[in-house]
């Protein structure tokens, strides 16, 4: 039996999530855009799924829009807010940090060359979290919007967003936050929060992969990035995908449901990671943040050692962890997140990440434990000769 330690990557449907979505594979097929009852009831799935989310985010439902993921809220997002502040105000400047996703830093990446924005990186500390008394001085006038990822998905890092949040409410600024990682563990309340647009997937809390939702703040206009038909308020064309919003709301209700017994558990098992591993294989730092951190995450990087080959010795033992980084294939190449952090060559590309979920053991997490050290000192040795 192999264990799973790759929860931040994606998670598995939960069987109550997918017994709520299979009729609107088969009986319930009416397009909701219809005028007939069978389109009617269609849409009534949706719309009690957007009230479902709307009040888990202490939102309303008009401020929800359903996406096919977290990539394309990312998207919607930046790319509406950034094109109608530059149209209704001349403003030109985007905001983030050095450690997004891709999906948010490439958008910012493209704005910046194909639609001539100019793109602004926060300063970061070593851990990863934005530097919020330096936030000020990188807001200038003609900020179009702030995009920062709320938990890192590669280190955990989580960052200050209700401070950040402060500071750029009150200088009119639109905040976007990627909440991708975020909705197992972390506060969601958008107006405690203050943000103005926040992503988030299902397939992070068990539920369907290729949805989404983007929360939009009441009067922030979003133009669609997408066009066609006049779905989601004009901002999101195409035939609604009615089983995965039913089952957006279906498990992201569960997973808020489950958030006070999950939290605790997995932090204390994440934390008898964090202790044990710098501990006991030699060369070894914990990444991100100590405790300002993902209650299933934990991270490090591991001199000397290829994190591909370090994850091929562990999947045939029969545990499935992660670099936390996308590259897969081709020349080994340093974690960017890592490298922004200040980390050497040899020290980035040898990261791990191992993340927690609702199927991690004690028994599983203290196997890995066991096994880690020999499979490094293994891979150590064989590099050396
Ligand atoms: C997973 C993830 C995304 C993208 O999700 P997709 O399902 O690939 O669209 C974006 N941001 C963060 C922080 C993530 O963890």
């Amino acid at each position: 039996m192999s264990a799973y330690f790759d929860y931040a990557a994606t998670t598995p449907l939960d069987p109550a999530v997918l017994q709520v979505m299979l009729p609107f594979f088969s009986d319930e097929y009416g397009n909701p855009s219809s005028i007939h009852h069978a389109g009617q009831r269609a849409e009534a799935a949706i719309e009690e799924s957007r009230a479902r989310v709307a009040s888990l985010l202490n939102a309303t439902p008009e401020e929800i829009t359903f996406t096919g993921g977290a990539t394309e809220s990312n998207n919607l997002a930046i790319r509406s807010i950034a094109r109608r502040r530059r149209e209704d105000h001349g403003y030109t400047r985007i905001v983030t940090t050095p450690v997004e996703h891709p999906s948010v830093l490439q958008t910012c990446r493209d704005l910046e060359s194909a639609e001539g924005f100019e793109l602004e990186l926060l300063p970061i500390d070593s851990t990863g979290r934005v530097l919020t008394d330096q936030l000020e001085d990188h807001l200038e006038d003609g900020t179009a919007l702030v995009s920062v990822v709320y938990a890192n998905n590669e280190i955990g890092t989580i960052n200050p967003i209700e401070m950040i949040g402060r500071v750029c409410h009150a200088r009119r600024i639109p905040l976007h936050i990627d909440s991708a990682q975020a909705a197992n563990h972390l506060d969601l309340d958008v107006d405690k929060l203050k943000v103005d647009a926040m992503t988030l997937g299902a397939h992070k809390f068990y539920g369907p992969k290729g949805v989404g939702v983007l929360y939009h703040r009441k009067g922030l206009l979003l133009s669609p990035i997408q066009t066609g038909g006049s779905q989601e308020f004009g901002t999101r064309a195409g035939t609604h995908n009615v089983p995965s919003i039913v089952g957006f709301a279906e498990s992201f209700e569960k997973a808020r449901a489950l958030q006070l017994e999950l939290t605790p558990r997995l932090t204390s098992l994440r934390d008898r990671i964090i202790d044990t591993i710098p501990r006991e294989v030699p060369d070894t730092i914990l990444t991100g943040h100590r405790s300002h951190r993902l209650a299933n995450h934990a991270s490090f990087a591991i001199h000397g050692v290829d994190s591909n080959q370090l994850l091929a010795a562990l999947d045939v033992s029969g545990f499935a962890c992660s670099s936390g980084s996308a590259c897969k294939t081709g020349n080994p190449e340093p974690s960017a997140i890592l490298m922004a952090l200040g980390l050497e060559p040899d020290w980035a590309l040898g990261a791990l990440r191992i993340t927690l979920g609702r199927g991690t053991t004690d028994a599983q997490v203290e196997d890995l434990l066991r096994i880690l050290p020999d499979i490094v000192a293994r891979l150590r040795s064989s590099q050396n000769s």
